[in-house]
């Protein structure tokens, strides 16, 4: 069985009809249409998501994918910390024992704009720091809860990696799913997506992405530990391509 966080809708979606095809069973986790109905914004429910995977799984699960996450142009920039950071970790760490195989967590292109050691997040100042941050509050608070998530998934390899379980992350550009729609129509974020270009010039498609975490769930990725996967058709190379 594979527990996959964010079913409902876009990247989630997608992977759980690709597991499905594969043979797998899967537990969808998510606020509304799902078999474990949970809001990972708070720290009752993340428990009830945990609570309630281990209860279908009987105590061993195979996978884990971490979809479920908020775009930039939530109203409180706060929940998005919460879900895409706080709540991906303790999922992660709450079904960590009951583990098998290997998890994958969905991170974001915009995890590397932001450098750990400028992140208020590994300092717990990032309350301070969107009281300070005007309009880019959301950008701010995506980037950061997603290069605080990179780096918790990279700090976990060597006790996962004895355990025998693999973890990684795979980091898209823009795709296409209601949280880009979201960031396109928001007047703030809007034009940033826009300018946000790709060699390959379209958006990502959902399946795109849930073929990529099909792969690192399964046993051709057996050496594949702690590493963070680009899907943005060539965004980070064509901005970056001295660093990696
Ligand atoms: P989406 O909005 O289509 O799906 C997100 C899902 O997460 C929804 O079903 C939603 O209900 C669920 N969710 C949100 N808050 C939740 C909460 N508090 N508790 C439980 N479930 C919750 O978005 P998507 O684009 O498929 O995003 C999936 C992941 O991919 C997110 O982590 C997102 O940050 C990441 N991502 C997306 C893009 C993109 O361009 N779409 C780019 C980079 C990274």
């Amino acid at each position: 069985m594979i527990a996959v966080t964010g079913s409902a809708s876009g990247i989630g979606a997608a992977v759980v009809p690709a597991l499905r095809a594969e043979g797998h069973d899967v537990i969808g986790v998510d606020l509304r249409d799902a078999q474990v109905r949970a809001d990972l914004g708070t720290p009752d429910g993340r428990q009830r998501a945990i609570d309630g995977v281990l209860d279908r799984c009987g105590g061993s699960l195979e996978g884990l994918v971490l979809c479920a996450g908020l775009g930039p142009h939530t109203p409180d920039p706060v929940r998005i910390i919460e879900v895409n950071y706080r709540g991906a970790v303790t999922v992660l760490d709450g079904l960590f024992p009951a583990l098998r195989t290997a998890a994958v967590a969905v991170s974001s292109s915009a995890s590397t704009m932001v450098r750990w050691a400028d992140n208020p997040i590994a300092r717990g100042e990032e309350a301070a720091a969107l009281a300070d941050a005007g309009e880019y509050r959301g950008q701010l608070a995506y980037a950061w809860s997603k290069n605080a998530l990179t780096v918790a998934v990279r700090s976990r390899v060597a006790e996962w990696g004895a355990a025998g379980v693999r973890l990684n992350t795979v980091a898209p550009g823009a795709v296409d799913t209601p949280l880009l729609a979201g960031g396109l129509a928001d007047p703030r974020y809007g034009d940033a997506i826009r300018n946000y270009r790709a060699p390959i010039p379209r958006h990502g498609r959902p399946a795109e992405v849930a073929a990529l975490i099909v792969y690192l769930l399964g046993p051709r990725a057996g050496y594949v530990h702690g590493a963070q996967f680009m899907i943005d058709g060539g965004s980070d190379a064509l901005m970056r391509p001295t660093e990696f």
